[in-house]
């Protein structure tokens, strides 16, 4: 596997915003060097979640709209563009077709086409993308030329739709929650060992009944080591080689 040794953990998608002790998850990633990617549900609460992170060497924060506050958040976007220029991360954003309103759905790409626009401005902005039902549209509306990098989080859709995000080049980053579902561990199988990343999404997964932080990324790097039957400093160096590697590229 990797020649590398550093063995690290990192979060590419963790709701700082919306942990009880934003401050103390601030300190414990600093403290023990777990690289985070702190996404944003709104444009409005990015700037406070930007000055949380001030002169922060691992926590990063991603200017975000979630697909699911789209109507009642997504009609004044100016804030977003002005938040794109401030930061390389981007998410949570994506499509949420749990809702069968095809108006909502509708606004929902129309979002996300804009925000996909005005990425590809930029060269290397790093994605987390939220397709819940939505996999295929997800995939499509970003394509397969996008100048920069599509992290699918939380994936959930078919084989054949995985088969072309693999393609396309896009990376998948695992939570706690789907190492304990046969459907994502069938999709876990068939995803390319150099795509995977960890996740937690935190708060809304929880672990041991309370709320996930990014500390428990371990858990997907142990769960993954039993499956390859490797020890889990090697699988943990082989990811972070994986974010770092994606990191490094524009
Ligand atoms: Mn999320």
């Amino acid at each position: 596997m990797s020649r590398t040794v550093v063995s690290r953990l990192f979060d590419t998608h963790y709701h700082l915003d919306l942990s009880r002790d934003p401050v103390a998850i601030v300190r414990e990633c600093e403290a023990r060097g777990i690289y985070t990617i702190a996404v944003t549900n709104a444009p409005s609460v990015f700037a406070a979640t930007q000055s949380l992170v001030a002169g922060c060497k691992c926590v990063r924060a991603a200017i975000g709209m979630h697909p699911e506050l789209v109507l009642s958040h997504g009609v004044d976007l100016e804030q977003f563009w002005l938040a794109l220029e401030r930061t390389r991360y981007v998410g949570e954003i994506g499509l949420d077709y749990v809702t069968s309103d095809p108006d909502n759905r509708a606004r929902q790409r129309a979002v996300l086409t804009q925000i996909l626009d005005h990425c590809a401005r930029a060269t290397g902005k790093v994605l987390t993308l939220h397709s819940r039902r939505a996999a295929a549209d997800v995939i499509d509306a970003v394509g397969p030329t996008f100048p920069g990098h599509a992290i699918l989080h939380w994936f959930s859709g078919s084989l054949r739709e995985l088969r072309r995000a693999i393609d396309y080049g896009f990376y998948f980053s695992i939570n706690p929650r789907m190492l304990s579902s046969a459907s994502s561990s069938r999709i876990l199988q068939a995803i390319p060992r150099d795509r995977i990343l960890l996740e937690t999404d935190g708060p809304f997964v929880t672990v041991n009944s309370r709320p996930a932080e990014p500390r428990d990324t371990i858990l997907v790097v142990e769960q993954l080591a039993e499956r390859w039957k490797l020890a889990s400093d090697e699988v943990g160096a082989f990811l972070f080689e994986n974010f770092r590697r994606l990191l490094e590229v524009a």
